[in-house]
Order: structure tokens, then sequence, then C-alpha cells
């Protein structure tokens, strides 16, 4: 990562970063390097780069120069140390929290996370000793409230999935160093162009770049993207050992994607605002909440630590359950289908889909209420998408 590029703009970073002239062929896209293993000159280099003492490719699972041009591409935007790129968000998730929870250890979260962000520390790692709290992180006395002496990892998804309700990055900082914790946080929902969590304090970043850093719906990726090579250190061998490494094709298929996200992401966002509006208009709609809505409780908040409101909107239908399955139902230019973040416009039902692991109790109280519907808006033309709207609402 060059300094060049750092002070350059943000749509000139997701089109250049990583991206450098193939010095072996003059390629000017990248090379998909699918090799397992590299050979080494002798034995001392072998050793060397096992050492670490030496740069240079060993195996894939540690490293490979096409992941590397992803990793160097997404640490670019958010700021931090060189990425380390995972088969899937999930596993940037599980990759952090291995490497940074030990037995007896304890982790506080955002109670409306990604559903299985959840379930993976309630039900799996606490097999392990590693205690969890879920708490409404938008509050901050709750955030505080809930740190034990063992507390290790704050763990925040702002925007948080899918209430939309969000959480003071530089805040939660404050509060978890202050606990001697890191502050982790899932800034799958906002990517690098609308929020850099570390620079708000943050100490790693995760992501699932299935959702918009791919942006076309054909790869399910993650990265996490630590704020220093000390963070880095303490993550990479967990990295190595755990086999949660990313394959070439799937990287090179996330770089091709990321050169669009600042495209992709404004297109899709100005698309929302109207759609937001339109929603909050309608006679069918009891409820709208969008950052980028004056009526969102943290529209200011919004302002302050992202550079837009982003593209996730969540909604309920008046008649609750079966007035949104009415709409879902109907819709024929938006997609009846869970995941985020694509050129494609898609609309799920959270208590009955991403969120059905999570306790009924544990749900509401997170607010994800029965009736919410949560919408990804995408690239399309945005009357085509209100027309849609119109046509579904009309079978309500
Ligand atoms: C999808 C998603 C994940 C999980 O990512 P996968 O790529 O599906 O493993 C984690 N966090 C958020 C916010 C997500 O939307």
């Amino acid at each position: 990562m060059t300094d060049d590029l750092k002070r350059l703009g943000r749509t000139t970073q997701t089109i250049h970063a990583g991206q450098h002239v193939d010095p072996a062929t003059g390629a000017v896209a990248p090379p998909i390097v699918q090799s397992s293993t590299f050979a080494f000159a002798d034995c001392a280099q072998g050793a060397a780069r096992f050492a670490g003492e030496a740069d240079g490719y060993i195996y894939t699972r540690m490293g490979n120069p096409t992941i590397a041009r992803l990793e160097e591409a997404v640490a670019t935007l958010e700021g931090g140390a060189q990425g380390l790129a995972t088969g899937s968000g999930m596993a940037a998730l599980c990759t952090v929290a291995f490497a940074l929870l030990n037995q007896g250890d304890h982790l506080v979260g955002t109670s409306s996370v990604y559903g299985p962000s959840r379930v993976v520390m309630e039900r799996d790692f606490s097999r392990f000793g590693v205690q969890s709290t879920f708490v409404d992180t938008s509050d901050l006395e709750a955030l505080r409230a809930a740190i034990r002496p063992n507390t290790r990892i704050v763990f925040v998804e702002t925007p948080a999935n899918p209430t939309i309700v969000l959480t003071d990055l530089a805040a939660a900082a404050e509060i978890a160093h202050s606990a001697g914790a890191v502050l982790l946080v899932d800034n799958t929902f906002a990517s690098p162009i609308l929020q850099r969590p570390l620079e708000l304090g943050a100490d790693v970043v995760m992501h699932s770049m299935t959702k918009f850093i791919n942006g076309h719906t054909d790869v399910v990726a993650g990265m996490i993207v630590p704020r220093d090579q000390a963070m880095r250190r303490r993550i990479k061998p967990v990295h190595s050992y755990l086999g949660a490494c990313m394959d070439p094709h799937q990287a090179w298929l996330a770089l091709r994607g990321f050169k669009t996200l600042a495209l992709r992401v404004r297109a899709a966002q100005d698309n929302a605002r109207i759609v937001a509006a339109y929603l909050e208009a309608h006679p069918k709609v009891e409820w709208v909440r969008y950052p980028g809505l004056a009526s969102h409780p943290q529209h200011e908040l919004a302002g302050r630590q992202m550079d837009g409101p982003g593209s996730l909107i969540s909604f309920e239908v008046k008649g609750g359950v079966e007035a949104g399955a009415a709409l879902l139902n109907s819709v024929k230019v938006m997609t009846l289908a869970v995941s985020l973040g694509g050129v494609e416009t898609l609309i799920q039902h959270p208590s009955s889909m991403t969120h059905a692991a999570m306790k009924r109790d544990d749900r509401i109280a997170a607010g994800i209420t029965d009736g919410l519907v949560r919408v990804s808006i995408g690239c399309e033309d945005v009357e085509d998408l209100i027309a849609d709207f119109d046509r579904a609402f009309a079978a309500v």
C-alpha cells in the first residue's frame, strides 16, 4: 500500500488499491495465482521464509499473491494493516474470537448482530468456556454495565442487522479500552466507503465480503483488518492454523467486485434515500428505520460517524407478519432472498429467516419484531423499484 494512494479519494482507492501491473507479463488485471504451494530457490530460502526472515510465499493457506492484493485493497480503504482474507464472514469472526479470547474470557456484543454471529458465541464458543453478553450497544450505559473484569472483546455491529440501529463507535472504543478490551467492529453494512471504524478507535474490523465488497451475489467471503502490525501478529497464526483461508479464485472475484464498490454503494444509497421517503409516506407502512431519515433515532450520529446512510432499510407493514408476507410474495423486480449489498434489491423477513435461530424473547428484546421486513436496495432504476413496491402493496 503506497503512501500516495492513502491521499487519494475513495473511488480512486477502490480502483487502484492492490492493483499493480504484473511484473512478469504486464497484465493489467491481476493474475489468478491458482497454486497451493510455492517453490523455494534453495533450502536456505525455504528456512528463511518459514522463520519469517524473508518475504515470499510458502503455501496458500498461509498467504498467496492474489489473496494478498485483496488484503491490501480492503486494508487501504479501512486504514489498517494488511488484511487477513477468510472463506466467509463467519470465518472472519470465528478467527478473531479464537485468536483473542481464552477460556474464561468474556465478550460483550450488540444484541441485534447478524444472527449467526450471536449464535456461534452463545452456542459454540461457550463450549470452550467463553462467556458472552449481548446488549443494546446503542445505549452506552447498557454497554458500560455489561463489561466484566474478564471482558476482552467488545463486538459492535453498526448499523446493526436488521434493526438498523447505530452504535457510537468512538464512545464504544473508549469504553472497551478503559476496560482493557479490544473493539471489534463488523463493518459489513456500511462498507469502508461509508464508515471507517479504525479511524474512530476500533482495533479490528471484520467484513462479510459476500455483501457490499464483492457486491455481485456470487461469492461468499470474509476479511479481517487489524489496526496495526501488532494486532495482525496476534491474529495471523490462528488464521493460518484454523484453516479459515480463502481460495485465490474467490479472492480474484472479490477484487473484481471491489473495484466498483464506491460506485455501487453510492448508486444504491441514492435509490435507498428515495425508497425510504416513499415508504415513510406510505399509508400501509407502520414505521420505517433508515439513518438518512430525520425520524431515525440516531440520525445525528449517522451524520457524524458515517459518510452516508447506506442502502439498508427496515420497515413494518401495517397488519404485521401476514401483511408483510403478502408484500414479500408479490414483488417482481425485487428478489425474496436473504443477504444484502449486491447490485440487485433483496427483500427478506428476518424473524422467519436470518434471525430464526435466535430465541424469540431475545429477538424481540433486540428490536427484531415479528413483522419487520428488511430490504437491501440495489442499483436498479429507482422508478422500477417504486413501481414494484406499488404493485406489491396493492396485494396487501
Ligand atoms: C452476512 C453477514 C455475516 C456473515 O458473513 P458470511 O459471509 O455469510 O459468512 C456477518 N455479519 C454481517 C453483518 C452479515 O451481514
